[in-house]
């Protein structure tokens, strides 16, 4: 899908669609004083952006899709699976500390936790910063006691679009989600943690938009 910058005779072409459709190339070039040819690279933009559809024998039409459904559909067909990174993990045991340690390590905002391989918490900065002023001892406390935990876990799926991660992440006003796929361990039903989706994911999306379109 393309993002584009509509020139002005494009936008005109546009209006002129909008108001005379279907409308033939030459009825368009008459409107404009100009020859169908000079025409022909903006109808080729206009049509394969969405923006106008071309019926032959009888003309242009108005599609309908302005700048902003295009960008509905570009996030609409961006799959979780293709922008998320590695997540970062640790066990339920870890202590508080080594937790910490690992969360500067590999430069994250949210850590994981499994328990016998299974996705059973999420541990945030603010957590961590809780259990500091809390003055509990974090070389011995494990994470397991301050993260947060299964059922409450807001996760996101492969399959799913990046609109959908979005919306978790604002509608539950978290910074992270695990990417899971359903797993049955030893009749243990839960979630195995494939990846992450962050709120930079969908920032480093949202510049690739603007940038490259
Ligand atoms: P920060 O601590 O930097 O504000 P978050 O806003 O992500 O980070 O975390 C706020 C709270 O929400 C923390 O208690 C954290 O454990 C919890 N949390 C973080 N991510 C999730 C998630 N995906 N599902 C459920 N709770 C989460």
């Amino acid at each position: 899908m393309i993002t584009i910058q509509l020139s002005d005779r494009q936008k005109k072409i546009i209006d002129i669609v909008k108001n005379n459709e279907p409308i033939t190339s030459e009825s368009i070039a008459n409107e404009l004083n100009l020859t169908r040819a000079t025409l022909r690279p903006d109808l080729a933009i206009l049509t394969m952006s969405g923006i106008l559809d071309a019926r032959p024998k009888v003309g242009y039409f108005y599609s309908g899709k302005s700048n902003f459904n295009l960008f509905r559909d570009k996030v609409t067909s961006i799959k979780v699976s293709e922008i998320k990174s590695i997540p970062v993990i640790v066990d339920e045991e870890t202590s508080v500390y080594d937790s910490i340690v690992n969360m500067f390590l590999e430069d994250v905002g949210t850590i994981f936790v499994i328990t016998e391989g299974l996705l059973s918490g999420v541990v945030s900065r603010k957590d961590f910063l809780k259990s500091a002023i809390g003055g509990m001892d974090i070389n011995k406390i494990p994470v397991g006691i301050i993260m947060t935990r299964m059922p409450n876990i807001v996760v996101c799926t492969q399959e799913e679009t990046v609109l959908d991660a979005a919306i978790k992440l604002i509608e539950h006003e978290v910074d992270s989600l695990p990417v899971v796929e359903e797993v049955d361990i030893d009749n243990r039903k839960g979630y195995k943690v494939l990846g992450r989706i962050s709120k930079t994911n969908i920032t480093s999306l949202f510049v690739d938009f603007g940038v490259k379109g």
